[in-house]
């Protein structure tokens, strides 16, 4: 099947929902592209709040939001951006509440606000309550207001059909070819679809799943990150990955920083508050890169909870009124997966890989450029966690995640709208799912023959949590970046049980994989070649920043021996790098 349309949005989550919305309003025929039913992607999980500053329980200000963020991506953001960022999150909050988003309220029926980490008043003085949240189900809300909203503007929407390439017309984007479409694999039946649009929207969200522990569902493989990167277009400082400190142990699942928000506090064996000795200001509150490595620390020196691998989380002195009305699924994760009572007894938990700070390059605009001199691919965009524009540098904000999705997610959808009215749509590609379905019949011949796809996965997760963790070093990141290649090859023989073609995940599994080697390759060679620490990404043969040499972006380029890295600067505005201390 051949599906003409003008504009094109893949996944459904926050970013791709707000980008749809716009295009309807602006009347152009836009079509969502998902391979979960919408209301099942991630940002359906974020917990904590999107922030925004309000101001509402006490002064705040922008230009302060803007501030954190930067200093909070250890001064590796870009400063034009992150003003965009700090500046519209207003704005898209408030619509949102008029959009009918259930927000916590205060007591005079303002939006209600908490701390989060590193957000603070007059540039880092205190902390400040800029977090707009409802209970523990912020992104929850957001979700289903957003989809909603498309529902009511008539956005057509394609549930459970991967995408599983791009198209373009004219030629690569290194060939100056603009985007014209995607190749969808339907999950009921199999068949391949092609959809031609004049503008195409990535927001695939991010790609967790290649570490063991991970606060990511399951479908976060990175597959718009990885189509991109096969398409010749660079990825941008891939080895930022943030870990968020408050995991539950083995399993990862997430205790928002909004617990910490509150209130609460972590312990260690002796029933220390540890993070007096890393920010003896900010506390817990300190943004996660920090908190991350104290807990490391702790554990190292032998202060884990008996010795083992994992601190406690202590909620017991909020009492039972904050819990309910402002914690309380992740109370109740505790309950069912850890069988702990937090108002009587505090949590273990440990660092969990959260949070992709790197991607696609983007400008503000949401338009995706393919190289250090901002070229622009036509007719390609990215928003929300599979891109880089970049407003979290090395380490992102609590919160600040959710407004990226809002603000940006909103700018794509407005740049695709005006591009839409400027050009023909794209003509049909004669045997457009060729190459794909080449690719994916490779996979199914090999029914049962070669090794199973949840054998490399495991062998991936394991040596990206154990060597290009928290902390790395040249060894542990030369060691991975052998591994990923030995499985790399052996990916390129695996093979699958279910060769039918009714909801063969299977299918889809190895070719997933297939995108996270892809990633996982990148990020160890920017993390291999930079050496520094800086934000999350922390070299424990380079422990300090090093700005003279350091403060630019890296852009990986996918080659046949591995990828090419080159590098691009960094845009600073308004606030010159400081020694960073909270
Ligand atoms: C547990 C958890 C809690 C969090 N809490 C917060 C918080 O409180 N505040 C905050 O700011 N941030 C939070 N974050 C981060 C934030 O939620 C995410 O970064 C954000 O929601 C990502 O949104 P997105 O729109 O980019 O993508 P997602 O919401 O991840 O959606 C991705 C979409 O892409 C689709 N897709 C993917 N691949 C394909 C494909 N090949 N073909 C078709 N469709 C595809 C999926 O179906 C899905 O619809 C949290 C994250 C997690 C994991």
């Amino acid at each position: 099947m051949d599906y003409p349309f003008d504009a094109i949005v893949v996944g459904a989550g926050g970013a791709g929902l707000w980008a749809a919305l716009e295009l309807a309003r602006e009347g152009v025929n836009t079509a969502v592209l998902t391979k979960l039913y919408p209301t099942r992607s991630h940002t359906g999980t974020a917990q904590g709040g999107v922030c925004a500053a309000l101001g509402n329980l006490e002064e705040d200000r922008w230009d302060w939001h803007m501030f954190d963020t930067v200093k909070g991506g250890d001064y590796l953001v870009d400063q034009d951006a992150a003003e965009v960022l700090a500046h519209e999150a207003i704005e898209t909050v408030i619509e949102l509440e008029h959009m009918g988003l259930p927000f916590n309220r205060t007591p005079d029926g303002k939006i209600d606000q908490r701390r989060f980490g590193g957000h603070t008043r007059n540039f880092g003085e205190a902390p400040v309550r800029r977090a707009c949240f409802a209970a523990d189900r912020t992104g929850h809300m957001i979700l289903q207001t957003l989809y909603q909203q498309c529902i009511k503007h008539g956005v057509k929407f394609f549930d459970e059909y991967q995408v599983v390439d791009l198209l373009f017309e004219g030629g690569e984007p290194a060939e100056g070819g603009r985007a014209a479409g995607v190749v969808a694999y339907r999950v009921a039946d199999g068949q391949l679809h092609t959809f031609r649009a004049k503008a195409v929207l990535m927001a695939t969200g991010g790609f967790g799943r290649m570490f063991r522990i991970t606060s990511n569902a399951h479908s976060l493989t990175g597959d718009g990150v990885a189509l991109c990167y096969r398409h010749g277009i660079p990825l941008e400082d891939m080895e930022f990955f943030q870990f968020h400190p408050t995991g539950i142990v083995g399993i990862g699942i997430l205790l928002s920083e909004a617990a910490r928000g509150e209130g609460g506090t972590l312990l260690n064996d002796k029933g220390e508050r540890f993070m007096e000795r890393y920010a003896p200001k900010l506390m817990e509150l300190a943004p996660r890169d920090m908190v991350s490595r104290a807990m490391y620390q702790e554990i190292r020196a032998g202060r884990g909870i008996g010795g083992k691998d994992y601190l406690y989380l202590d909620v017991r002195h909020l009492g039972r009124k904050v819990i309910e009305e402002k914690l309380p699924d992740i109370t109740d994760f505790a309950r069912i997966y850890q069988g702990v009572e937090p108002l009587k007894e505090p949590v273990p938990v440990q660092p969990t890989a959260h949070y992709a700070m790197g991607g696609i390059p983007t400008n503000v605009f949401s338009e995706v450029v393919q190289d250090e001199r901002g070229t622009v691919v036509p007719g390609l965009f990215a928003a929300g966690e599979c891109a880089c524009v970049s407003v979290h540098g090395a380490n992102r904000l609590g919160t600040n995640s959710l407004v990226d999705l809002l603000v940006f997610g909103r700018r794509a959808g407005r740049q695709m709208a005006r591009y839409a009215g400027t050009v023909e749509r794209p003509r049909p590609i004669a045997d457009a799912a060729e190459p794909v379905r080449a690719q994916l019949d490779a996979i199914k011949s090999r029914a049962s023959k070669g090794e199973s796809v949840s054998t490399i996965r495991h062998e991936l997760a394991d040596v990206m949590m154990d060597n290009v963790g928290v902390y790395r070093d040249d060894k542990l990141l030369t060691a991975a970046r052998d591994k990923v290649r030995e499985l790399k090859d052996r990916h390129g023989a695996v093979s699958i049980a279910d060769c039918g073609a009714v909801f063969n995940t299977d299918l889809l599994e190895a070719n997933e994989l297939g995108y996270l080697l892809d990633l996982a390759e990148a990020m160890v060679a920017g993390a291999l070649a930079r050496t520094e620490s800086r934000g999350a990404h922390s070299r424990e043969d380079f422990p300090e920043r090093n700005d003279a040499k350091w403060l630019k972006h890296t852009l990986a380029y996918r080659g046949p021996k591995g990828p090419t890295l080159k590098y691009k600067p960094v845009s600073i505005t308004r606030f010159e790098p400081k020694p960073r201390t909270y």
